[in-house]
């Protein structure tokens, strides 16, 4: 089933304790797409300046449609990070929109037909632009950041009156909702539209809460970790090119798409920006997938009463 998504299309510079990049390839609708792309197909939306290296943007995934990109004459869209030394941590130095200042976003009608909708991090308003244009949409998802949270709250309110599912990270979560507590937080978010949330928990793992019940998929035990930029993006698309794919949007198939956007988000942090999918097949992706069965699986002996 059709799958399409609009977020940033960046140039990130971005420093670990392990290294740093300048100007590499990144951008939620970038890190969304190559993730989903291993699952199925996908189209974007977005719009970069002059100055993108769109050759290198065309060979990234496979088979990613971009005819929904606009170029504009300006800058793109830049984000310069610092980690933390443990990566638990980062800090924005700078956000630069350039372009997407002025975007305004025009479906192609290929586009407009699109059944799973994914409304990456940007301009809460873009998001409810783009979402005005899907016509009949199966199930809605979006993503957000501390930068929209401060600057544009009711806007994102609105948006979250009319979407499905938020996907967030833990600390944002905590500063929309005003509350410590990601239970409580999570439960009020549902109250905000969604009727399901996905907190986002780095190296933690990731809820998913739904108004009945609650699922928690840990993150892929890896040894070594570079770059955790694009991770929650990642994690978005493999939960979204598994719906997709499925055309299932029942609870029980929710928490198998948790499984696959954990997977996805673990080859994301192991290297720089995109690097972790280069080499990525779908035979990775179930290996890694079934390992998360073994992660998680107990056999219950007997009762102790
Ligand atoms: P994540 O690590 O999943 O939060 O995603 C990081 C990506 O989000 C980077 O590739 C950035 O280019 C992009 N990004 C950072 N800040 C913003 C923002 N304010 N709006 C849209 N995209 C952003």
């Amino acid at each position: 089933m059709s799958l399409l998504v609009v977020g940033s299309v960046a140039l990130d510079s971005v420093e670990t304790p392990f290294g740093q990049v300048t100007d590499a390839l990144g951008g939620s609708a970038v890190y969304f797409s190559v993730a989903a792309s291993v699952l199925g197909p996908v189209q974007v939306v977005g719009v970069v300046g002059s100055d993108y290296p769109l050759d290198q943007l065309h060979k990234v995934g496979r088979g990613i449609d971009w005819s929904g990109l606009e170029r504009a004459e300006g800058e793109s869209f830049r984000w310069r990070g610092r980690y933390s030394f443990d990566l638990q941590s980062r800090d924005t130095l700078e956000t630069r929109l350039g372009v997407f200042a002025s975007f305004q976003p025009k479906l192609p009608p290929s586009a407009a037909e699109a059944e799973f909708l994914f409304l990456g991090n940007i301009d809460p308003d873009l998001q409810l632009k783009v979402l005005e244009q899907v016509r009949t949409p199966r199930l809605v998802a979006c993503d957000t950041m501390n930068f929209w949270i401060g600057g544009k709250r009711a806007e994102l309110l609105r948006l979250l009156s009319k979407v499905d599912v938020l996907m967030i990270n833990d600390s944002e979560a905590r500063e929309l909702s005003g509350d410590w507590n990601i239970h409580r937080t999570g439960r009020w978010i549902l109250g905000q539209g969604p009727g399901r949330v996905v907190i986002k928990q780095g190296e933690f793992g990731a809820l998913l809460i739904e108004r009945d019940r609650t699922f928690y998929v840990p993150a892929y035990p890896l040894e070594e970790v570079f770059d955790p930029t694009g991770a929650g993006d990642a994690f978005a698309g493999g939960f979204m090119g598994y719906l997709a794919r499925t055309g299932d949007t029942s609870s029980n198939n929710l928490r198998r798409a948790m499984v696959y956007g954990a997977t996805m988000g673990s080859f994301a942090v192991s290297a720089f920006g995109i690097r972790g999918f280069d080499e990525v097949t779908a035979a990775d992706v179930e290996r890694r997938v079934r390992g998360f069965r073994d992660l998680t699986h107990i056999e219950l002996a007997e009762p102790i009463e």
